[in-house]
């Protein structure tokens, strides 16, 4: 069961559950993550099932190395391309990459339809954003560090750079842990809250929480973008949904977020 939505502009966003997949126990079944312990040809096969499901290429789907920073990339193709990447951010000079080569980012932007674009998670927000009209899709990594790190922000940033307008943005995040579930110490409330005063929140035990989502959702709305929506679920809750703090040693979901390509409807070649 994938949680999906499709606009008439041409715009996708898919996100996973745990289910449908060749994974072992504790990364039954769909675990997408390739640094989380799973046999490296279960995750292989997985990714390539989730991707056909989704009527995609498995070959056309870009991941990131996700590191809980603020940094972007703009991607118009795979990272084997030659020219796949040139990081954006105005940020410090990139960081060394990954053994995989693939450069340590949480947020990925692309202005080529066809190609999709993939955010791994197990608690943490995935946020999904296109403008159609410009062309310009983008997917974010944000826990609680990319929450005040503002990584969202800076994908909007990018998105901007590249001809999007907020007010066109749609936005979306996926199953992430909600904030009556994400207990932390009353200090780190604070210290969150003073960047983003949305995300305090209480646990339903009554101790400090944070809600990541409450705090990307203000992030978004600050910026101008009007059209957002969220899921359902919570994955610390949803057994359907792995989820880190309840289980550590678990899958990774993932969210993919696609504009049409040139040969489809909306297409930007
Ligand atoms: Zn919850």
């Amino acid at each position: 069961m994938i949680e999906r939505q499709d606009t008439e502009s041409g715009a996708h966003f898919a996100f996973t559950d745990r289910w449908g997949g060749v994974s072992a126990v504790p990364y039954e079944q769909l675990n997408l993550g390739g640094a989380v312990g799973d046999d490296p040809a279960a995750v292989r096969t997985n990714r390539e099932l989730a991707a056909k499901s989704l009527g995609l290429d498995p070959g056309q789907v870009v991941w990131m190395n996700q590191v809980h920073g603020r940094e972007v990339a703009v991607v118009d193709g795979p990272w084997h391309a030659a020219d796949a990447a040139a990081p954006v951010s105005p940020a410090a000079p990139a960081a060394p990459s990954a053994p995989s080569g693939i450069p340590p980012v949480d947020a990925l932007v692309t202005a080529r339809g066809g190609l999709a674009l993939a955010v791994l998670t197990a608690d943490c927000v995935p946020v999904l954003l296109a403008d159609p009209v410009a062309g310009i899709a983008s997917a974010a990594h944000a826990g609680r560090p990319g929450l005040v790190a503002g990584v969202v922000p800076a994908a909007v940033e990018a998105m901007v750079a590249l001809g999007a307008e907020p007010s066109r943005i749609t936005a979306r995040t996926g199953p992430a842990v909600c904030g009556r579930c994400y207990e932390v110490p009353a200090a780190l409330r604070d210290d969150v809250a003073a960047v983003v005063p949305e995300s305090w929140a209480e646990t339903s035990w009554g101790t400090p929480a944070v809600d990541v989502v409450a705090g990307v959702h203000a992030q978004l709305a600050a910026l101008g973008i009007q059209d957002r929506g969220r899921s359902d679920f919570c994955t610390r809750e949803s057994g359907d949904h792995f989820s880190y703090r309840r289980d550590r040693t678990t899958g990774r979901l993932a969210g993919y977020v696609w504009l049409d390509g040139a040969d489809g409807p909306g297409g930007t070649a």
